[in-house]
């Protein structure tokens, strides 16, 4: 007898299962259209794909998860589902507040945004000498308008700088100013950083040390695949990048990452 999709992918899915919880970050950045009149590049995401993918989630088997759900994972792998999902959005586009929340809230997935707090009510001016189009970055009042809706909001530095590039002082600066702005803006104990660009800087091991001084429990990367819990260092966690040609159902249902890594 032939095998739906879905149960095609929940059997693969849980294939050479590992009794550590399984965890899949996915990172993404803009949601619908270019603003101006500029052309869609590959950090676009329309709407129509991103709620296939919310649907494909939705009926995979895969659990979407919470920040606070996804802290204590890192403490207790335990209480964590088998296959767990942790949505992320980097550099805090108001399109993920008009066209990317809309859908979250229609499926009830909480969410997790990425904001560097030096550029909130601004644009991507980090994209300026780019051919990324630039747009226009939440406010204070949007951002808390996302956190009312799920949405968990959290630090990607202060300038959107490159870690690797700056030095100790400025790179102290970038993660202790970008985590009290949003502590006092939204009241909201912000522990999570993404790392611009991908960007963990060039003496790991210290920048390490400067986010637990910091005050951080977890850095994201941009790039890897889904994860086993425990993990082995929780300031470099791989996410997976979301573009438009990006086939979740492959990458989740492929036993070498569903299952083994
Ligand atoms: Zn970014």
């Amino acid at each position: 007898m032939a095998l739906k999709k879905k149960e095609i992918a929940l059997a693969r899915g849980t294939e050479g299962v590992d009794p550590k919880a399984r965890v899949a970050v996915l990172a993404y950045h803009k949601v619908g259209r270019p603003s101006a009149s500029a052309s869609v590049t590959w950090y676009y995401i329309s709407e129509e794909i991103f709620e296939r993918q919310l649907h494909w989630i939705a009926e995979s088997g895969w659990e979407v998860i919470d920040a606070a759900r996804f802290l204590q994972g890192l403490d207790d792998p335990g209480s964590l589902p088998d296959r767990s999902v942790l949505l992320t959005f980097d550099d805090g586009y108001q399109s993920i507040l008009h066209c990317a929340l809309p859908y979250l809230n229609s499926f009830g997935f909480p969410a997790i945004i990425f904001v560097p707090t030096g550029l909130v009510g601004d644009v991507s001016r980090f994209d300026e000498k780019t051919r990324e189009p630039m747009e226009p970055i939440c406010s204070w009042d949007e951002l808390r308008e996302l956190q009312r809706g799920g949405v968990s909001v959290e630090s990607h530095g202060v300038s959107h700088c490159h870690f690797s590039e700056v030095d100790r002082a400025r790179l102290v600066f970038e993660l202790e100013s970008s985590r009290r702005a949003i502590i006092k803006e939204l009241g909201a104990n912000s522990v999570m950083l993404a790392f611009p660009y991908g960007d963990a800087g060039s003496g790991y091991p210290e920048t390490g040390r400067a986010l637990v001084e910091a005050g951080y429990r977890c850095a994201f990367l941009y790039g890897g695949g889904a994860q086993s819990f425990p993990i082995s260092d929780p300031y470099r966690i791989a996410r997976i990048p979301m573009g438009p040609d990006i086939e979740l159902e492959q990458i989740l249902t492929s036993p070498s990452v569903a299952g083994k890594v």
